[in-house]
């Protein structure tokens, strides 16, 4: 069965998981979303916040459990389709050396132009798009040399906008971008949420106060899971 479209269900059920037979990076991790509902992801610097999300795109599979989205087994779904109905915002922003347009589509010919416009235009990237000689054909270096951070946290985020993902994951960078950059980045924000599933690993206040429910890691393993509210 393919993956509905629409917000997505998450349930994550008892899933370990380590690197190289280290100790447990994940211990029996279980919880469970709604679709729609906004999960705030807390814990240290090494808790596991950012392997949980890859584990939800398969880049890894865990060594033990198992992942369900909208009641379906994430190992049954090809890599492409999952990944097109699951996204994520990085903290470090993985473009490669090519145009924009490349970067933005994965090369995929489907995607027009006047889309990667537009939704350039939603995140207000406009201006600077039209300012560059030679638009979507402009090449970046492999890091996004020559882009500002903020630019490049927009274009993941212009990115995961074009799939049109049910579940989007935002591993939000900690460090401070400037108050106007960041104002666009939380106009970015409130669009990427609406409609959709979302498990935001959140550093700022603000998007704390948006989640609907708070799980907090600590070693791999969940020690509260709660609604905002009760926390
Ligand atoms: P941060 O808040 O700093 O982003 P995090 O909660 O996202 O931290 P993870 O990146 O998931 O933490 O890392 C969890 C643990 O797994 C850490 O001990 C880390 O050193 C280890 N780890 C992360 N990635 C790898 C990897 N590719 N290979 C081996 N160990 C890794
Ligand atoms: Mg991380």
């Amino acid at each position: 069965a393919p993956l509905p479209a629409g917000p997505l269900s998450v349930a994550m059920e008892r899933v370990s998981f380590s690197y190289e037979g280290e100790q447990a990076t994940l211990a029996e991790v279980d919880f469970r979303l709604q679709p729609g509902q906004v999960l705030g992801l807390l814990g240290r610097t090494g808790s596991g916040k950012s392997t949980l999300a890859r584990l939800l795109l398969r880049f890894y599979d865990p060594a033990g459990g198992r992942i369900m989205l909208s009641g379906i087994d994430i190992r049954q779904p090809k890599l492409r389709e999952l990944r097109s109905r699951v996204g994520m915002v990085t903290q470090t922003i993985e473009l490669f050396q090519g145009t924009i347009r490349d970067n933005l589509t994965f090369f995929d010919e489907s995607v027009d132009d006047e889309r990667i416009i537009g939704v350039l235009g939603e995140l207000g990237l406009r201006e600077w798009l039209l300012s560059l000689p030679q638009g979507l054909d402009t090449r970046l270096d492999s890091g996004g040399g020559g882009l500002s951070a903020g630019e490049a946290q927009l274009l993941s985020f212009a990115r995961v906008f074009l799939t049109d993902p049910g579940l989007v994951i935002l591993d939000e960078a900690s460090s401070r971008l400037d108050p106007a950059t960041e104002q666009r980045i939380e106009q970015a924000m409130n669009k990427l949420l609406q409609g959709r599933t979302c498990i935001i690993i959140a550093h700022r206040l603000a998007t704390i106060e948006r989640a609907d429910r708070i799980l907090v890691l600590e070693q791999g393993r969940v020690v509260e899971d709660g609604e905002r509210a009760r926390l």
